[in-house]
């Protein structure tokens, strides 16, 4: 079994419905379980100009590969019509693989730890919800990344309220 943490994130039709789809779905798989799940943020848009996040972490545990894993993942965006048309743009649903066990992977398709963690916000505050010592490549914690990174734009959702 390896303990795997992925970030969520939807601007569109009713963000906190698509994290609550994704969840159901993986929650349904057989070979993943969910272990634990970081609070939700709202979250200002980073790139093009487009409506505010919902953002969580997750933790999860799983016998597949990461490929596999991906191949999952993807699956369930598409489930929940995940369209790519603008880079970084509005989206339904994006599910990143962002640690798998102590995996360091460079591949075409799934670079493992994701590579943008240390510089956002709004995958390290609800990783840090969960494991706030997980270690990058660096050698630096994301509860260190944290400290070193603004937080401005990133709101705490006290409850599950749309
Ligand atoms: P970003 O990766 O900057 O968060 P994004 O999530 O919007 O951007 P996507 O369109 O969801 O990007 O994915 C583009 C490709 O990234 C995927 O097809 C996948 O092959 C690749 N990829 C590489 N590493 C990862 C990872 N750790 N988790 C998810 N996808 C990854
Ligand atoms: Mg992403
Ligand atoms: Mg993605």
């Amino acid at each position: 079994m390896a303990v795997v943490y992925i970030a969520l994130g939807s601007n569109m039709d009713s963000p906190h419905g698509q994290l609550d789809s994704a969840l159901e779905a993986i929650t349904q798989q057989p070979d993943m379980e969910l272990t634990a799940l970081s609070s939700r943020y709202q979250t200002a848009p980073i790139g093009p100009q487009q409506p505010d996040f919902i953002n969580a972490a997750a933790e999860l545990s799983t016998d597949l590969s990461p490929l596999a894993l991906l191949d999952a993942l993807q699956a369930i965006e598409q489930q929940q019509n995940r369209v790519r048309s603008i880079h970084w743009g509005p989206r339904t649903l994006d599910l990143d693989i962002l640690f798998y066990d102590n995996l360091l992977m460079d591949s075409e398709r799934l670079i493992i730890p994701h590579p943008r963690i240390g510089e956002r916000a709004f995958v390290l505050v609800p990783l840090a919800d969960l494991n706030p010592q997980l270690t990058l490549p660096s050698g630096e914690t994301v509860a260190q990344l944290l400290t070193n990174c603004s937080q401005h734009g990133i709101v705490k959702i006290e409850s599950s309220e749309d």
